[in-house]
């Protein structure tokens, strides 16, 4: 739709200005920075940092009623800028001018409720948000499209040339940041690096095939992130981890496109999602606490954390129910199939313990939860998912395993509508679901099949078929009519099929 074509009263608001004053804002010290340089941790303190627009109090100048309008008028607009994350501008980084807005057909990713067997198996109505249908398949690519966005700009604006960008991954911010590096390829390049072996092939292959250097370094992630922090330290790169706080706002979208897909009503809605550095919950009770903060929302959705047992820290750090008593200890991770999520020392925690505080304190109530899951549970119901119908990958598994738990548990009661976070696309860690069809799990994952959810290829080749045809070697016609008859027949008899 044409702006001349939208009513009078949305007309002036479709297309947004920059017009916010964004500052990096230290959980440590509480020191405000500049965002003319590119910071990731507090250059006085060391501390965790975030990003304020100190303007967004001017959200308030329109009620929640004309900011619902705006947004849904705004799905209409053909202008690629606002197409994806971006189509909540003001609420995401509103200093980025449209023309440097980088999009490669991130967000607005559907929300599929799961068919009644599913439901039934679990007790309560639910939906997944496929983030696995980003353009590099998980959900990543929010954080990505709006870290480059402002990178882009501040190049532009900078005139700035032969950048680096780095990041340290566990496999899909690193084929994120390699795929949009390769879209603005003039002035940036990437190199990632990732623990040797604990990556996917697929995974492996994304930042390969994106041309992005890629540096495998022994260890497991959280030793990876080490390095490049080091890196970002001494060296001029820019570091695409989310300690870079541009990509926690874009993941903000994932809350604003629920809000908006459920017609602005959240408040009896259980938010469900995986927990690795920590980086995703923190953004998405950030977007939740905005939307209320601007009227748009009335109330904040309930929201569960999920842990496996092998590499739990945020689930133990609330196991101490009395706030003054926790202390955050990273553990030691062990192979988990959830392994975008294997992470120790989750570098967002500061980040999580300020956004869990005010997310309790806003909601009048407790409505953030934290459930540990084992790798059998996150399997089986990943497998589960997928055999009605869904596109889970290992840490959608986990989400689902983590719902269910937290139903057990009371955290969702019968009213109340789950929305769970399959964070990346089933195909990106379909290694584990191969394991898992033949039992061929290494002990340290504890995970063995269920023979009623295997699975496996039957090569049908029967004695009695004299030729088979081949590539280049295609049968003459009465070996064909015996081929086709005999394998019909064979195959009707292994499907049991009835004969006309
Ligand atoms: C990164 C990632 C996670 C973990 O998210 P955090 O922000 O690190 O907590 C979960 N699932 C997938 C598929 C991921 O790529
Ligand atoms: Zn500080």
């Amino acid at each position: 739709m044409k702006i001349g074509d939208f009513p009078q009263e949305i007309r002036p608001y479709v297309m947004p200005e920059p017009r916010g004053e964004m500052a990096y804002s230290c959980l440590g010290c509480t020191r405000e920075f500049d965002i003319d340089e590119l910071l990731y941790t507090c250059p006085e303190c060391g501390g965790v940092l975030l990003l304020r627009d100190r303007e967004l109090e001017r959200a308030r100048e329109l009620d929640g009623k004309k900011w619902r309008q705006i947004f849904d008028y705004r799905k209409m607009i053909n202008n690629r800028a606002l197409k994806g994350i971006f189509r909540y501008y003001e609420f995401i980084a509103p200093v980025i001018p449209l023309e440097d807005i980088v999009y490669l057909g991130e967000g607005h990713t559907p929300l599929v409720e799961a068919n009644n067997r599913l439901e039934d198996m679990v007790g309560l109505r639910f939906f997944f948000k496929n983030d696995g249908l980003n353009p590099s398949a998980s959900f990543k690519d929010r954080g990505m499209a709006c870290a480059l966005s402002y990178v882009n700009h501040l190049a532009r604006k900078k005139g700035l040339n032969n950048l680096l960008a780095i990041c340290a991954s566990t496999g899909d911010t690193s084929a994120s940041a390699a795929l949009y590096c390769a879209y603005l390829d003039d002035f940036l390049k990437a190199a990632v690096l990732l623990p040797h072996g604990k990556v996917t092939p697929h995974q492996l292959s994304q930042p390969l095939g994106s041309g992005a250097r890629v540096l495998e370094i022994p260890g497991v992630f959280d030793d990876c992130m080490k390095v490049v922090e080091s890196l970002a330290e001494n060296y001029h790169v820019a570091l695409l981890n989310s300690k870079n706080s541009w990509r926690i706002l874009g993941q903000e979208s994932f809350s604003f496109e629920i809000a908006q897909e459920l017609d602005y009503e959240v408040g009896d809605k259980v938010v469900v999602l995986p927990i690795g550095n920590a980086g995703n919950i923190t953004a998405v009770m950030s977007g939740f606490l905005k939307l209320r903060g601007a009227g748009i929302i009335e109330d904040l959705p309930k929201v569960v954390g999920v842990q496996s047992e092998h590499a739990d820290p945020v689930y133990r750090y609330y196991m101490e129910e009395d706030s003054t008593r926790r202390r955050f200890v990273p553990v030691s991770v062990r192979p988990s199939v959830a392994q975008a999520a294997m992470i120790g020392n989750p570098v967002s925690m500061p980040r999580v313990i300020s956004v869990v505080d005010e997310y309790n304190q806003v909601a009048g109530e407790k409505r953030v939860f934290v459930v540990q899951v084992e790798e059998q549970e996150i399997m089986d119901w990943m497998i589960i998912a997928n055999r009605n119908g869904n596109i889970a990958c290992t840490q959608g598994g986990e989400s689902l395993a983590g719902f269910v738990k937290a139903v057990e548990k009371g955290y969702a009661g019968p009213d109340e509508i789950g929305v769970l976070d399959s964070t990346a696309h089933m195909l990106k860690f379909i290694n584990f679901q191969e394991m898992y069809f033949q039992d061929s799990f290494d002990p340290q994952f504890n995970v063995r099949p269920r023979g009623e959810l295997r699975n496996a290829p039957v090569l049908v080749r029967p004695d009695r078929i004299r030729t088979y045809p081949g590539p280049g070697k295609p049968l003459g016609k009465k070996d064909m009519d015996q081929f086709v008859r005999e394998m019909s027949r064979e195959i009707a008899g292994m499907l049991g099929l009835e004969k006309k």
